[in-house]
């Protein structure tokens, strides 16, 4: 999960042009839609709202089966196995290859054999050595994660006084001789994702047009214990690419107040790292609905990881109730009329790349997607969906929510932009939704070493994979189409 991309253009790879995508969601800006529920009662008839409220038997029935019947612990032991065997799963890694190569067995093991893969150039870049050493006002060793796609340093390292700003205004209004030759520390106080993870996709760029020689970032993050967090950035072609790294939040705060006192800081940075293209392949299973085997309800999340860390949370979980959604359904029996599309979008994280590959591949026959999901901000317990699309749309969304009310999962959070990949799709025009979920710690373990199968809990899962199932199988079965 990402607040916002900047994405290239190449014909294949994405590394350029600037578009930039929003999508993590504030709860707290998020509005509900109960104000507007006047207004759903209006645009959906009685048949409809009757014929949704019908679908309880069959949600319980699926949440039974996934909470005390056969497939209890299910989501997190076949997720737990998965994630010992690979662990992280970096974009271009041939051990991701792998992964995809054991969700398709695992997924034929189960007898849904419509699975198909599609090959994609995709960015692979290795981290090698990093370290900081400060050198004045005392030695002390800075534990670093060198963001996305960094340059390296010259071997001996970048040695240079910090300059620290809070924000890009701060850094804006500075003279360029008090910057140049100087590493930038970013250093802004988490507040949402979306309003801070800026300083870590730009900072690179706006320090760089500054004469600055490296920059670094505070991880975007709202906890620490000494866990520096990576993440993507994204270089301009009109500027010089410069080194540029994640440090804790409590060595940027030891920073801060040497910098505040006026004593003058000196860091040694040395980063040393690879970048080359490989190919990866998004991985579509599809389980073919009886009606409109055509029109398509998407389930989603990625395959890829960071290098750090083992990729459970982001994204092992939404890819595991993903791949849970259609493995139910056929264990119950149940086939819906519409198909139910299962994807495991490939590199993610450094731009989104299997999502773009996919809407451009499909694009002619985007008609067909009646609405996309997606979870990629944890798989916490399941509180509702974020939802894109029309007001008609979401007042069906809405509907069907209120089968969940027993879970405390019929939350609706309206997003123009929910989720990370699917905001690819949402953004040409497709209803879509993410998961809602009680993700309050997330972003304790985003992009560290400790996104282990330790922050991942059985009973929490199984909620997951069981209102994705239903959700998507709901949407997949009623007689109406989710307008746009
Ligand atoms: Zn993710």
């Amino acid at each position: 999960m990402r607040s916002q991309y900047l994405r290239g253009s190449g014909r294949k790879m994405y590394f350029g042009r600037i578009a930039v995508i929003f999508f993590i969601i504030s709860i707290s800006e998020a509005k509900s839609v109960a104000k507007s529920l006047n207004k759903c009662q209006t645009l959906l008839s009685d048949d409809l709202i009757n014929e949704i409220a019908s679908y309880k038997d069959v949600k319980e029935e699926i949440f039974r089966y996934v909470t005390e019947g056969d497939f209890k612990s299910k989501t997190y032991d076949e997720l737990a196995k998965f994630v010992d065997k690979f662990g992280a799963r970096p974009s271009g890694s041939q051990v991701l290859e792998d992964s995809i190569d054991y969700m398709i067995q695992i997924t034929k093991d189960e007898d849904i054999n419509d699975i198909v893969t599609e090959e994609l150039e995709v960015p692979h870049w290795i981290r090698e050595q990093e370290k900081i050493t400060m050198l004045e006002p005392r030695s002390k060793h800075i534990a670093v994660l060198g963001l996305g796609k960094s340059v390296s340093t010259p071997p001996e390292g970048i040695t240079a006084e910090v300059i620290v700003f809070s924000n890009f205004d701060q850094l804006a209004e500075t003279p360029r001789q008090d910057i140049d030759g100087k590493i930038v520390l970013f250093d802004p106080i988490f507040t949402t994702y979306a309003e801070t993870v800026v300083y870590r996709s730009q900072g690179a760029v706006k320090a760089a047009e500054k004469g600055a020689t490296a920059s670094l970032v505070r991880s975007i993050a709202p906890f620490s214990i000494n866990t520096p967090h990576t993440g993507s950035q994204y270089y301009s072609d009109s500027v010089p690419k410069i080194p540029t790294a994640a440090i804790t939040l409590e060595d940027a705060d030891l920073i801060r107040r040497f910098y505040d006192r006026g004593e003058k800081v000196v860091l040694n940075i040395k980063m040393t790292s690879s970048y080359e293209t490989k190919i990866s392949r998004n991985t579509i299973i599809d389980y073919k609905g009886i009606e409109n085997p055509e029109k398509l309800v998407i389930v989603s999340g990625h395959i890829d990881s960071w290098d750090v860390g083992q990729g459970a949370m982001d994204d092992g979980g939404g890819l595991f109730i993903s791949w849970a959604a259609p493995v139910i359904l056929k264990r119950l029996n149940l086939r819906p009329k519409r198909t139910i599309r299962s994807i495991f979008w490939t590199a993610e994280e450094l731009g989104l790349i299997g999502a773009y590959d996919y809407e451009e591949r499909h694009r002619n026959e985007s008609n067909n997607i009646n609405f996309i999901m997606e979870s990629d901000e944890g798989t916490f317990s399941p509180l509702g969906l974020v939802v894109a699309g029309n007001e008609e749309a979401r007042c069906i969304i809405a509907e069907i929510l209120k089968l969940f009310e027993s879970i405390n999962a019929s939350t609706l959070v309206e997003s123009d932009s929910p989720g990370s990949d699917i905001a690819v799709i949402v953004k040409t025009g497709i209803p879509g939704a993410s998961l809602h979920n009680a993700n309050e710690k997330y972003f304790w373990f985003h992009h560290t070493e400790g996104d282990t199968m330790n922050v991942e809990s059985p009973e929490e899962l199984d909620l997951c994979a069981a209102f994705w199932t239903a959700v998507s199988y709901i949407i997949a079965d009623i007689s109406s189409d989710i307008p746009r």
